[in-house]
């Protein structure tokens, strides 16, 4: 047993406290920190078996076919998400179940976490609100509010060519009249919102279009083309992989 002075908020009150220390292999420090660690790779696992191999997940638009060809054979990840990658994608969720929960009090929301699926694609819209007499239709992504200085000046193309292609499907297959195809910015750190319309985008439709039959065509075999995007490297999950079956990724792109 160890006798340790803490300094107490109270100063009349000098109090001498006993601490026993205990053995760290008996309990480790991050007890909650590690439970949640375990429950997130747990639903990070039954999700990915939820993911149905055998088709394009509509959440991939825009990115490496070469990518997305391995998601749909459902070939495992060579670097899968790391716990701390799981964690923003769990506070993510958590979000959008919140603000979903929200739009849901108050009555305008028609679609939620509503799964699409043609032949060859599978994704979910997020939401489809209501709002007066239009319907529009969401995506909701959660990002660093640093992201909020940059949002004017940029696009992120393979966010609007997702929520373009849930549009396209959702016309095929529930024929909603939609107004407008949103992004949800939503600030992790202060929640600030902020909604950019995909539908602004002059050449979206055409993109989209593209997008899915150049896929199409590179999975009958039409010679691959690398990434269109400098990032997608770094983060992709395949990146060993394809680094040893590709060779070096960097020098291709
Ligand atoms: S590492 Fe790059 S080129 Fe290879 S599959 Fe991933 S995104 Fe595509």
């Amino acid at each position: 047993m160890e006798e340790i002075k803490f300094r107490v908020w109270d100063k009349t009150r000098k109090v001498m406290y006993k601490k026993e220390i205990l053995n760290e292999s008996e309990l480790s420090k991050d007890v909650i920190s590690s439970l949640i660690d375990e429950a997130i790779r747990r639903d990070e696992q039954r999700r990915d078996e939820q993911k149905r191999a055998g088709k394009f997940r509509v959440s991939s638009s825009g990115r490496c076919y070469h990518m997305r060809i391995w998601e749909k054979q459902g070939i495992p990840y060579s670097d899968p998400p790391s716990s701390r990658t799981l964690r923003v994608f769990a506070i993510g969720s958590a979000l959008h179940d919140w603000i979903q929960d929200r739009l849901q009090e108050r009555h305008v929301l028609l679609l939620r976490e509503f799964e699409l699926e043609d032949e060859f694609r599978i994704g979910h819209i997020d939401a489809v609100v209501r709002s007066g007499s239009k319907l529009i239709l969401y995506d909701f992504k959660t990002v660093h509010s640093k992201k909020f200085f940059y949002l004017s000046n940029e696009i992120d193309i393979q966010y609007f060519m997702q929520a373009y292609t849930y549009y396209l499907m959702q016309k095929e297959t529930l024929g909603l009249n939609i107004s407008d195809v949103r992004i949800c910015y939503i600030s992790r750190d202060d929640m600030l919102l902020r909604e950019v319309s995909v539908l602004d985008m002059p050449t979206i439709d055409e993109m989209v279009k593209r997008d899915w039959n150049e896929i199409l065509e590179v999975e009958r075999g039409k010679t691959w083309v690398g990434p269109k995007m400098d990032w997608e490297c770094d983060y992709c999950f395949y990146k060993t992989k394809c680094k040893n079956e590709i060779g070096n990724i960097y020098e291709i792109l």
